[in-house]
């Protein structure tokens, strides 16, 4: 599609597939929408692609939040090693709070986000 402009309004929502602006085709029912790259969706496409994209961005924030907690308990353990038990103590309280961050985070995930 060439001129997208003719026969479609500008959506505020970005392209699941490749975040480029997504446009919403006139007068279609169900609703249509394409992007400039020529992905396609009708609203319940749409739909499951946007779920599916924000539930793959909270797993990638819980695998973050992980990866975080690691490095904390490791600074604090070199902390600890090298004498510093002030800073070990407050890397160690950083780390559980990050934990605990992940755990909400994951047990919000396991329930199911469309049921919270
Ligand atoms: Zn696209």
């Amino acid at each position: 599609m060439e001129n997208l402009t003719a026969v479609c309004t500008l959506s505020a929502l970005a392209c699941p597939d490749c975040g480029g602006d997504l446009w919403e085709m006139m007068e279609t029912r169900p609703l249509r929408y394409r992007c400039h790259t020529g992905h396609a969706y009708v609203a319940r496409s749409l739909d499951k692609a946007q779920a599916d994209a924000a539930e793959h961005a909270l797993w990638a924030s819980v695998r973050a939040l992980k990866e975080r907690e690691m490095l904390l308990r490791r600074l604090a353990h070199v902390a600890q090693a090298t004498g510093d038990t002030a800073q070990a103590a407050i890397g160690r309280r950083q780390a559980d709070r990050v934990k605990a961050q992940a755990e909400k985070l994951g047990q919000l995930m396991e329930n199911g986000i469309d049921s919270a």
